[in-house]
């Protein structure tokens, strides 16, 4: 590709203020283009000689003016995160420098790198595998510990792995279903259809986990829309605070003050929830106010769109109607019912069984009280299914593998069906061979230009 016998160079570290700046540049003429821009301290050295994995420090210069002070590591290919020849030069960060810098580069004849250009030249260049160019897009902009933990298994190629295992024992049935079709005067022993569905069944079970495992994996890396949902004064706003730690919403004991959808993000144990606080849910009458109704019909759609929603209740008063209201639409969504204000309540038992149909679980709580996160954190956890989640394991991560994986699996549970259902053998090795072909999709070992261009078109410059 003609692209790649050209050399690019971007800012490496996000924009902004900072402590260092870092530009890259990638390419064949990386240290010739360097060599006009960069000049060492000690006259006697050169960046045409330096080795790789060196250093030498020294200043860049702009149309002839001495610039920044400024630090060049040497990579020489194939050793580099692309494979080619890469200069990682550091200045001083804040945009000037690096901006200068830049200029200098592209004046010397370097060009502008496309978004994920630096990775997908490491993809081009057999540097890492088309899963681990998505992990390290999954890196960059993981939040969180875990997140980061689950976004690097996948780095250490280890989601490869995990896909290679299932890839190996399809093909070995595939290779003997096709031996034994193809060639029936070689005396292949006949595969069992106890042995071909248990194989692949094996293999399916590995898939579903992998797929399972997928959204709670997102939600630790990117945490999780979450609705928070109720009647007025039903303590909405006392909860938000309890999970932001401090008055973030005005808590007033006069119906009706929370008009605007908050929006905030607070961590809850391993995972970030992305609050929407909403108006306070109530009935409209003939004179409703137009902001709450509004308000109102904003909380349903949030409500259909969240990956979370807290419905919160009144434990000390029965429930109204529209708290029934509330709870129906929270039927069938990622929904926990927390049944507030334990304090002033005699008894919670009635109002749990009306709202147990409606919900994953329900909780009773007093949001005053800071002890409450913890069983909260502990039931959002449960819900969300991170709780049983290793961050360790590998996982999918991005929606294309998600899709691919269930491709795979579809096909497989077809070939078991067509196998059970007494279609021959030739109709289960077609499925079969369907599934092979989604996990090599999956793992980019076939995959199309398009595909790739969708996993680089999300990139940042600079990666
Ligand atoms: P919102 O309208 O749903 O946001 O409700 P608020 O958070 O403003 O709470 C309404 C009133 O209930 C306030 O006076 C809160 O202090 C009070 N409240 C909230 N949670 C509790 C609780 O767990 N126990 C008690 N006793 N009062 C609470």
């Amino acid at each position: 590709m003609d692209r790649m016998h050209k050399t690019v160079c971007a800012l490496a570290t996000p924009p902004g203020a900072g402590g260092i700046a870092v530009v890259r540049v990638s390419g064949p003429e990386a240290y010739p283009i360097v060599s006009k821009v960069f000049v060492p301290m000690h006259r006697q050295k050169s960046v045409l000689d330096a080795r790789g994995y060196t250093a030498l420090f020294g200043h860049y210069t702009l149309r002839g003016a001495e610039m920044d002070e400024t630090v060049a590591l040497f990579f020489r290919a194939p050793h580099s995160y692309t494979g080619e020849d890469v200069i990682e030069l550091s200045v001083h960060g804040g945009t000037a420098m690096a901006d200068g810098l830049l200029e200098a580069l592209l004046l010397a004849g370097a060009e502008p790198a496309a978004p994920g250009e630096f990775t997908r030249r490491a993809l081009e260049h057999g540097r890492m595998s088309l899963t681990q160019a998505e992990a390290v897009m999954e890196v960059i902009s993981a939040n969180g510990r875990q997140g980061a933990a689950l976004a690097k298994s996948a780095l250490d190629g280890r989601l490869a792995k995990r896909i290679g295992g299932i890839q190996t024992a399809l093909q070995s049935v595939n290779a003997h279903l096709t031996a034994w079709v193809d060639y029936p005067e070689e005396d292949v022993p006949e595969l069992s259809d106890a042995q071909f569905t248990a194989a692949l069944q094996q293999q399916k079970t590995e898939l579903d986990s992998l797929i399972s495992g997928y959204g709670a994996g997102a939600v630790l890396r990117r945490g999780v829309d979450c609705v928070l949902l109720g009647r007025p004064n039903v303590g909405k706003s006392t909860l938000l605070n309890l999970l932001a730690g401090f008055d973030r919403a005005i808590v007033t004991p006069v119906a009706g003050t929370t008009r605007d959808i908050v929006e905030q993000a607070v961590q809850l144990g391993d995972i970030r929830l992305n609050l929407f606080d909403t108006a306070g849910v109530r009935e409209v009458g003939a004179d409703g106010d137009a902001i709450e109704a509004e308000g109102i019909r904003r909380s349903w759609k949030k409500l259909e769109e969240a990956g979370l929603v807290l419905a919160v209740f009144d434990a000390a008063q029965p429930l109204t109607d529209a708290d029934l209201e509330i709870a129906r639409r929270c039927q069938g969504r990622p929904a926990l019912a927390v049944l507030n204000k334990q304090d002033l309540a005699d008894s919670t038992e009635a109002a749990k069984a009306q709202l147990q149909p409606y919900f994953k679980q329900v909780i009773t709580l007093c949001a005053r009280d800071a002890a409450s996160l913890q069983p909260l954190t502990a039931a959002v956890a449960a819900l969300l299914g991170t709780a049983q989640l290793d961050p360790n394991a590998a996982q999918l991560c991005s929606a294309r593998q998600l899709a691919a994986a269930t491709r795979a699996r579809d096909a497989l549970t077809e070939a078991i069906c067509a196998k059970q259902n007494g279609f021959g053998l030739d109709a289960a090795a077609v499925c079969l061979t369907d599934a092979l072909q989604a996990l090599c999709d999956l793992t980019g070992e076939d995959a199309s230009d398009r595909t790739i261009d969708e996993v680089f078109e999300k990139f940042c410059v600079g990666k």
